[in-house]
């Protein structure tokens, strides 16, 4: 979400007529976009926005603005007081303030003080991503904004606001504009994509979305992430398997295996339903990868319940596991009524288990590879090697003097190991 925000910003700047500069020394503009989901992420931004302050000093004409997550929908008057070289404080996908500033714009202006309350990805000022994008092979569509479904421990519904679905002409619009410029690959984002619609009758949900974007002509391929489980609907497993472009792969964080864990984080769900909704996954999406999100060490969490979580993953055997040691967000649920009470090193200690665990799933999963001819999408080339991804979104990496940038190409695996795979090109038939 914030890679796309962030793209966000630099085409609006490119359409006043900014580019970008190699380094921040040389820069008359500099956004600093920011992510406070976890405690390190809040630190790395005070270092990153500290480290800023002798860059200003040297050159008072330039300009500093703050965005995203450390800022919220408000910017609070402490970051102000505390960072006064900060020209101007933008909420998280939201490159209003700074166009306001920067062109001194009375409307913009006016419209940038009532931000908490206005939609940035529905203003019709703001031009389409399109230079910044024009580079890209795979580009993110963000069509629903903020979250209101309040996880216990998750800063991000106090941060983003609370959830807008973008109107579906507008996200059409924007991806066909992306696919005249060169993209191959839509990926649509928001904290939990499967509700697109849920609140906002007028719209289409998730599905109908998905079947209006596989007709668009040049679009390889369109992914979505993050689901819910509680919003998988049939239609939505359906959908994803009947449509061409949509690629069998999933994204569902479960973020714990144990009932009363998950109902203490107000998940909303219970780790039986999380099991069914797998199964349905691999019975409905042929092949589908499925990728999860895991919390360690929540409050309160035994060392017998962590178990559980451990169990689950050994038994169900994702493709991909994100994993988190539980951080305290100031003015979520758990920070409030719950203690942090498993000490740091137990965190890690559990963290180093379901990483361990995960590296010899995720090499098993990949070692089904070997030898199989499937189809890559390749992006970029990084040293002597192309690098691209299985519809599945598993890593692949080619070597050849070729141009294969934004090519759909058949390759067949001739090495796996738990993060990558390795390939050639398949001996020509006949
Ligand atoms: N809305 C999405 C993404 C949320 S942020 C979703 O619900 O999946 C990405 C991940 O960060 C979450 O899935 C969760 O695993 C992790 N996370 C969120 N808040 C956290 C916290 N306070 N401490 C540790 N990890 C956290």
């Amino acid at each position: 979400m914030n890679v796309a925000d962030s793209q966000r910003v630099s085409s609006s700047l490119e359409s006043l007529g900014y580019s970008a500069a190699v380094r921040p020394e040389e820069a008359s503009v500099i956004v600093l976009n920011t992510c406070v989901v976890r405690q390190s992420a809040e630190d790395k931004a005070y270092g990153r926005l500290s480290s800023l302050a002798p860059l200003k000093k040297a050159n008072p004409g330039l300009v500093i603005n703050l965005m995203g997550c450390l800022v919220g929908v408000r910017p609070p008057d402490k970051l102000r007081q505390r960072f006064p070289f900060v020209d101007v404080f933008s909420p998280p996908s939201d490159p209003g303030p700074l166009l306001a500033f920067l062109t001194q714009d009375e409307t913009r202006l006016k419209l940038a003080e009532e931000t908490a309350t206005r939609n940035a990805w529905m203003d019709e000022d703001l031009p389409l991503p399109e230079a910044e994008y024009g580079k890209l092979i795979s580009a993110h569509i963000p069509v629903v904004l903020g979250c209101s479904h309040a996880c216990s421990y998750c800063i991000i519904p106090y941060r983003r606001g609370v959830e807008r679905s973008r109107p579906a002409v507008d996200i059409i619009k924007e991806a066909h504009s992306l696919v005249r410029q060169g993209v191959k690959e839509i990926t649509l984002l928001g904290q939990i994509v499967d509700r697109y619609g849920l609140d906002d009758p007028s719209l289409p949900g998730l599905p109908g979305l998905l079947r209006e974007l596989n007709t668009i002509e040049g679009l390889e391929r369109i992914r979505f992430l993050t689901s819910h489980p509680n919003y998988m609907t049939d239609e939505l497993l359906e959908a994803v398997a009947a449509l061409d472009k949509v690629c069998p792969h999933i994204e569902v964080p479960i973020q714990a295996g144990d009932d009363e864990v998950l109902a203490n984080m107000r998940r909303g769900y219970t780790s039986e339903q999380y099991r069914r909704l797998v199964e349905k996954l691999r019975k409905v999406i042929p092949g589908v990868s499925i990728a999860t999100d895991i919390i360690v060490g929540f409050p309160g969490e035994t060392a017998e319940q962590f178990q559980h979580t451990f169990d689950l993953m050994a038994d169900l055997k994702m493709d991909v596991a994100h994993l988190a040691r539980y951080s305290p967000r100031e003015g979520t649920v758990s920070a409030r009524n719950m203690v942090d009470d498993v000490p740091a090193e137990e965190k890690m200690r559990r963290f180093r288990l379901l990483e361990e665990l995960q590296e010899s799933i995720a090499a098993e999963i990949h070692a089904r590879y070997m030898g199989q001819t499937v189809p890559v999408l390749f992006e970029e080339k990084v040293k002597n090697r192309w690098r691209g991804r299985t519809e599945t979104n598993k890593l692949v990496f080619l070597e050849s003097d070729d141009d294969l940038r934004g090519r759909v190409i058949p390759v067949q695996i001739t090495w796996t190991g738990p993060w990558s795979m390795q390939s050639r090109l398949p001996a020509p038939k006949g």
